[in-house]
């Protein structure tokens, strides 16, 4: 990176709000976060590349302790990752999270699956969730689909509603693991359309993707993973056209 470009960084960076220290896990033999630093700050948008297999979504996981790390520290918004309890819940709700499959509550309506969390854990009445979940779903586009259950949607409306789902219980951070790789084609853009607006609203994200399209308009910082690594580190327009480690190299030949 120039130092140029290292000055723009650091204009756009806010706060601390996700904080990675000498992250480490293990399953079993296999070594798949590999001393992870890095720092997410407040408002910004890190994408996450890399081969499958290379510890993309275990990272994700780890920021939301749906998986224990064996050494280093993550906080969020400058505590500690709680281990266990109320305190779990509570930071589930503030790292929201979406998926590559919808996880959609089949037998509970569209309303339902989002206010479902802001009632039992953020403890809102069913009217202030309901108008709430209803402005969500407006502004993901779904908002005439709410009576609805999760099958008579498509794969591109549900996950619209999963990131809704999300959005109701207020998240600081918001991690997206390949939210557009189980979608047909036709509805890859109306997900990313909505995650490109939630980008622009200065919502902190990090995004398991292979859009380029998205990472190059919506992202500030690329990181690459291999092997459990990040090897490579830099704004989109650096990294697409300028990848530095033969690893990354090889990965782009193979995607663009
Ligand atoms: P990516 O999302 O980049 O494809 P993952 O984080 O899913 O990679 O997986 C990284 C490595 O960890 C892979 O080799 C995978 O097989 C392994 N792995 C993932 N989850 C588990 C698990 N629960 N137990 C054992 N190995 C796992
Ligand atoms: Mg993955």
């Amino acid at each position: 990176m120039t130092v140029q470009q290292q000055e723009t960084l650091a204009a756009r960076q806010g706060e601390p709000l996700v904080v990675l220290d000498g992250v480490n896990k293990w399953f079993g033999d296999l070594h798949v976060l590999q001393d992870i630093n890095q720092t997410i700050h407040r408002g910004e948008v890190v994408v996450v590349i890399g081969p499958s297999g290379s510890g993309k979504s275990t990272l994700c996981r780890a920021i939301n302790r749906l998986e224990t790390i064996q050494e280093g520290t993550i906080t969020l918004d400058g505590k500690p990752l709680p281990q266990e309890g109320k305190e779990l819940a509570a930071l589930r709700a503030e790292v929201g999270m979406v998926f590559q499959s919808f996880n959609l509550f089949a037998h509970k309506t569209i309303l339902e699956n989002v206010t479902l969390g802001p009632i039992k854990v953020r403890g809102q009445k069913k009217d202030e969730a309901d108008k709430r979940a209803k402005e969500l779903l407006d502004r993901v586009g779904v908002g005439h689909q709410a009576a609805k259950y999760p099958a008579q949607l498509s794969g591109g409306q549900q996950q619209r509603v999963a990131i809704a789902r999300a959005l109701a219980m207020n998240p600081k951070v918001m991690l997206f693991d390949e939210p557009t790789s189980a979608l047909d084609p036709e509805m890859i853009k109306e997900v990313l359309d909505v995650m490109v607006d939630l980008a622009k609203q200065g919502m902190t994200m990090v995004v398991v993707t292979h859009e380029m399209g998205f990472a190059r308009t919506a992202a500030d910082r690329v990181l690459f993973m291999a092997d459990g690594a990040v090897v490579e580190e830099n704004t989109p327009e650096e990294f697409f056209t300028n990848p530095q480690s033969d690893r990354a190299k090889d990965f782009l030949g193979k995607i663009l």
